[in-house]
């Protein structure tokens, strides 16, 4: 059986001081046998939160990186520095990237790529627009995405990663999916998993809903069979977090 991940992703909250604030009004509510913890943090509070999580269960993540190791890239952090840091994951691809950094699957491809050749497992972002889910066009339109994004990756990385999947539309906007429209994708996800690779690798991979999750809807969603967890942005920044973590209590 897969382990469920629940994966807060900060986005751009958290100064500093505030982070450090957060884990330690979290660390006693995360805790669950049952569950993987990971905070995706900003590049700026990675080390002070590395740092207060030591001796918990709670895995550190980054929500970003650039494909080379050190150079002139202004501005950008690269996989040594976050392993050096004690960072383990990465989230890549995230809807807000693609969208507002116009990040594309050619380059996501190459950060999936890099993420496992430097030791970071990645947590690939995938979900349609309000549109594309309009006109019917979100399983091509996901497939696409996962095809293209884990071009030339083998089976045996697929086995460690984590793939979300995050409606757009239900992004930030209090708008849920329902736990019947989150499973129905995240098995095609899975089905398009063993199509590429085989059944094993299907079944190893976990696959997260995102998208307005919180400490109401959590139970439902994850007892669905192909969601393995969670990446949950407002939610993460409150108390609440460790409801979720902690939904099957
Ligand atoms: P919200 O939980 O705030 O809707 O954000 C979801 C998300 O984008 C997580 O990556």
């Amino acid at each position: 059986a897969r382990k469920k991940i629940i994966a807060g992703n900060w986005k751009m909250n958290m100064t500093p001081s505030q982070a450090v604030e957060l884990v330690n009004t979290l660390k006693d509510l995360v805790v669950n046998p049952d569950v993987d913890v990971v905070y995706c943090v900003p590049a700026i509070d990675i080390v002070p939160v590395v740092e207060a999580v030591k001796g918990s269960n709670v895995a550190v993540g980054a929500e970003n990186f650039y494909i080379e190791d050190k150079g002139a890239y202004t501005g950008e952090i690269s996989a040594p520095m976050l392993l050096d840091a004690g960072v383990k994951y990465v989230i890549i691809g995230h809807s807000e990237r693609r969208d507002y950094f116009k990040e594309d699957d050619a380059l996501l491809n190459k950060k999936v790529l890099k993420a496992f050749a430097s030791g970071l497992t990645p947590i690939l972002c995938c979900g349609e627009s309000l549109e594309l889910r309009e006109r019917n066009a979100y399983k091509d339109w996901i497939n696409l995405q996962i095809k293209a994004d884990l071009e030339g990756v083998t089976a045996d990385q697929v086995k460690t990663m984590v793939i979300a999947y995050e409606p757009i539309w239900a992004i930030g906007t209090g708008k849920t999916a329902t736990a019947d429209q989150a499973q129905e994708v995240c098995a095609m996800i899975r089905h398009t998993i063993a199509e590429m690779y085989d059944e094993a690798t299907a079944e190893a991979v976990r696959i997260q809903y995102g998208g307005s999750m919180n400490a109401g809807n959590a139970a439902e969603l994850l007892s669905k069979p192909d969601i393995d967890g969670g990446l949950i942005g407002g939610a993460a920044l409150k108390p609440d977090f460790g409801k979720i973590v902690n939904y099957n209590k």
